[in-house]
């Protein structure tokens, strides 16, 4: 048990035992076939202990997001070729979000779900934020447990949010600040340096009253980010200069005031050693989003020099976010930072809120 949480030590004796694995199987796929199978040997730990325990373990995931209907693109059938290969003998249901009951968190549905089935674990901690069928459902009736990956997840953010070593920095990026803004509040609270990049910076800047060209930016958080850098502005470390393509579409370099018609895709180079700097001072550093539009290798220095910053700190280093562990991998890194979190909105929930739905499920299982 931790923290009121049973593990998979407090299911008794599984042997002959039918066991619903929640995984997290939402693999990236390009035409049917899988590009990353990260998500699929993460929960190996957690299968490979069920069947050598003697339990019949049978896995269940949504990929994609097929709107509660059957859709050929989304069948769980490349991911059940692979787990052949990597776990025999474990059975995979259909995509869980065939069904729409699963993210309206139907209890028939739930009921379907655990037909047959003597015990549940949540081993899904890229789905732990939602209150989905397969996540809060099981665990009302089923003696439950979290499995291996979800109890390292967990271990290693509320270690973050509650035994921070300093300092600690939190390195901030990707495309959409409102996704962003509950953490950003979260964090400011308890890091000693936040580090802005990505389209992120841009609101930013135009809080500052500064021109951002036509750079991706949300109006609507302008006063938000106003208000958190007349409270934080301290701890707040922003780009000094970017670069992007001008009213013309050539390549550019400027400082934070971008001229009519430009667009901002990237941190400079003085910024990215600049939040060099900060990553290789620090003691603890927790990274989310990249810094700019790293697919196009034109505007991936910022993200590429970030990354090697977290490989070459000394610091405990941990990345979250779907885009930023597929940056990590591309620049060959991954194996470089201390943990690469499986989940993306379900790490940042986890710091912000320090609960997730799926957790406070397993605490209310029976065994628990
Ligand atoms: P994560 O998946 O790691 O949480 P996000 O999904 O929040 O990250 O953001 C990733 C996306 O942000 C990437 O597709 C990247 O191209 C985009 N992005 C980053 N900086 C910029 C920018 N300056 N302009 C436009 N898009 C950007
Ligand atoms: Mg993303």
């Amino acid at each position: 048990m931790i923290n009121g949480i049973p593990t998979l030590e407090d299911l008794g004796d599984i042997e002959g035992e039918r066991i619903l694995v929640r995984t997290d199987f939402n693999v990236p796929l390009d035409d049917g076939r899988i590009v990353d199978d990260f998500r699929i040997r993460a929960a190996l730990p957690t299968i490979h202990w069920l069947q050598q325990a003697g339990g019949k373990v049978v896995c269940a995931s949504h990929l994609g997001r097929p709107k509660g209907e059957p859709n050929p693109a989304y069948s769980m059938d490349p991911v059940r070729e692979r787990l052949a290969e990597l776990a025999p003998g474990v059975e995979l249901l259909e995509n869980l979000r065939f069904d729409p009951g699963e993210t309206s968190n139907d209890a028939a549905f739930v009921a379907r779900l655990t037909e047959g089935i003597d015990l549940y674990v949540n081993d899904a901690f890229g789905a732990s934020h939602r209150e989905h069928a397969s996540i809060v459902g099981p665990a009302k009736t089923l003696p439950s447990a979290m499995g291996r990956l979800l109890a390292k997840e967990v271990d290693v953010l509320m270690g973050l949010r509650d035994r921070p070593k300093r300092p600690f920095v939190a390195v901030l990026g990707g495309a959409k600040i409102s996704d962003k803004l509950g953490v950003v509040e979260a964090l400011l609270e308890t890091v000693d340096s936040l580090v802005i990049g990505g389209a992120m910076c841009f609101t930013f800047f135009a809080a500052r009253g500064e021109p951002i060209g036509d750079s991706l930016f949300e109006p609507d958080q302008v006063d938000t980010c106003r208000r958190i850098l007349d409270e934080s502005g301290d701890k707040i470390h922003l780009p000094d200069d970017l670069v992007g393509l001008d009213a013309n579409g050539q390549f550019a370099t400027w400082g934070t005031r971008l001229p009519d018609g430009a667009k901002g895709f990237d941190i400079g180079p003085g910024s990215a050693a600049a939040f060099t700097d900060v990553i290789m001072d620090a003691r603890m550093v927790f990274w989310n989003g990249p810094m700019g539009m790293f697919e196009d290798e034109r505007f991936a220095a910022g993200t590429r020099t970030v990354a090697q910053a977290m490989a070459d700190t000394k610091a405990f280093t941990v990345v979250g976010g779907g885009d930023s562990a597929a940056a990590l991998a591309q620049f060959g890194l991954d194996d470089e930072v201390d943990h690469v979190s499986t989940g993306g909105g379900a790490s940042l929930e986890l710091l912000e809120l320090g609960d997730l739905p799926g957790l406070a499920a397993l605490r209310g299982a029976p065994n628990a």
